[in-house]
């Protein structure tokens, strides 16, 4: 694609945002050649690629017959966008000046102008804030079941969730795959999830149901072992449990606004009914950064499309929008290839030069034999969150010259491994160098976190 108009250092529009809002509103001002900068935000505001990086399969995305996995969705939207020509930038957006034309939004790397900017930032998981919560984070308490459910101490043990609607529906479930039993807490006597969900958690017998039901404190010495709840009637109890995981609903993220754009009573910005404009001209809002109601991926694509359309309208009349002429009018199609079927490597295929494989049969060989430095990323299948982390690694090697091999485990292939390493969560990413554990990293980190670290070994 050439850039044949677009040559100021002002952007059309930028995106704030990496959900189902954000890309779909990328495709749509993407095809409108109008070539968006989508921010995919980093540390704040959860994941790049939104809440649906955290959910296993997603069941009514219209499209997907046998459903489909939410990070590998959103993968799809994000080669979607790129292939019509959005450009990405990875960081977080910290503050817009809405006072100055084009707008100027500050970022974690530098000052992006804009004329026009959609904000889908989305929501993030809520903390409960139960006695000792800090203490036993990561240490049976999490705030993603998916994430972190199949590590090796909930293996077989009791476990809870806490909260009534899909998400703590999805993760009870979730959960009987690696617990002996899952207790769902439930605050009033009903589940607020759709009627599907409730059906499949009632049907399951791996989950009792504990109605009218809150934790207060979290218990244990240095694992949990037990948390002291409430009953509505019946006054206090314990259950003994190895992992409390929260699903007690979202925050819409909108701490970097300031109080510069109008939010409603709930702190979900404020757009007309129906409408993407917020009340500042020019700054238009989708997904769930603006809707407490319904909340769905696919309502929050189908807002990102009114967005991104209402966008192209408004630069329009302003005469504002530089668009670009392609030199094809179809950019080419690429095969899209899943991370998440990488083959493990074995006797036949394994190969000591290759900067990057998967599975214990090349850890075990690279560890003993290897004299480069090694990068161990623990994953789990369908964590969103090791997904976002892997191309990351993979280009840290590139970057690097393969002077650090990168290596796979699946902690659900080999959780004797996992145990060993003292794997509590996933992704971990462990720096060894001869037989040595130089450092280690929990979730989603910055490439250059890995680089200057292996940098200073090496
Ligand atoms: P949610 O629908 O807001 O439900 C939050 C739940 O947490 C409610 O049951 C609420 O109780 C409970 N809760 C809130 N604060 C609590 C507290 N302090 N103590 C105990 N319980 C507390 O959130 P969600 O389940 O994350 O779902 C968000 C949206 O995503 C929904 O629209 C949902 O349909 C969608 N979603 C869909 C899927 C899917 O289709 N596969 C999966 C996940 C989520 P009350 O009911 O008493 O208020």
């Amino acid at each position: 694609m050439e850039n044949k108009e677009k040559n100021s250092n002002v952007e059309n529009v930028v995106i704030i945002g990496s959900g189902p809002a954000g890309y779909t509103a990328a495709i749509y001002a993407a095809r409108a050649n109008l070539q968006p900068l989508l921010v995919t935000g980093f540390n704040s505001g959860g994941i790049p690629g939104g809440q649906l990086m955290t959910t296993t399969f997603v069941e009514n995305y219209p499209g997907f017959p046998d459903g489909v996995l939410g990070p590998e969705l959103m993968d799809l939207m994000k080669a979607q966008a790129e292939r019509w020509g959005t450009n990405l930038y990875e960081s977080d957006v910290v503050s817009i000046n809405t006072d100055l034309r084009p707008f100027e939004l500050k970022t974690l790397e530098g000052t992006i102008k804009a004329n026009s900017i959609i904000i889908a930032t989305g929501a993030s998981a809520n903390r409960l804030g139960v006695i000792n919560e800090d203490k036993f984070w990561s240490k049976g308490i999490s705030a993603c079941a998916i994430c972190d459910g199949a590590t090796p101490q909930f293996r077989d043990e009791e476990l809870a969730v806490i909260g009534g609607g899909d998400s703590a529906c999805e993760e009870a479930a979730y959960l009987t795959k690696y617990g002996s039993k899952v207790h769902l807490i439930v605050r009033s006597e009903k589940l607020r999830a759709s009627a599907a969900m409730v059906d499949r958690v009632k049907a399951n017998p791996k989950i009792e149901i504990h109605w009218n039901t809150i934790v207060e404190k979290a218990n244990g010495s240095e694992w949990l072992e037990r948390i002291e709840t409430i009953h509505s009637k019946d006054g206090k109890g314990e259950i003994n449990i190895k992992g409390l995981f929260y699903a007690i609903g979202h925050t819409p993220n909108t701490n970097f606004l300031s109080n510069k754009i109008d939010l409603d009573n709930k702190g979900y910005i404020a757009c007309k009914s129906g409408r993407p404009e917020t009340s500042i001209e020019g700054i238009f809002a989708a997904g769930d950064v603006v809707d407490s109601e319904w909340r769905q991926g696919v309502t929050a694509a189908g807002t990102g499309c009114m967005a991104a359309l209402a966008t192209e309208r408004w630069l329009a009349e302003k005469n504002l929008a530089k668009t670009i002429i392609r030199e094809t009018p179809e950019p080419e199609k690429k095969l899209y290839s899943s991370d998440f079927d990488e083959d493990e490597v074995n006797e036949d295929t394994f190969d000591s030069n290759s900067e990057w494989q998967k599975g214990s049969y090349a850890l075990r060989k690279l560890y003993h034999e290897s004299k480069k430095p090694l990068l161990v990323i623990f994953s789990s299948p369908s964590c969103g969150p090791c997904h976002v982390l892997k191309p990351q690694l993979k280009r840290v090697i590139k970057e690097l010259d393969g002077a650090v091999l990168g290596i796979e485990i699946d902690i659900d292939k080999d959780q004797d491994i996992a145990k060993q390493a003292g794997i509590n969560g996933t992704p971990t990413v462990q720096l060894f160098k001869e037989k040595l554990l130089k450092k280690q990293w929990q979730g989603v980190k910055q490439r250059s976190e890995f680089k200057e670290e292996i940098k200073k070994i090496i």
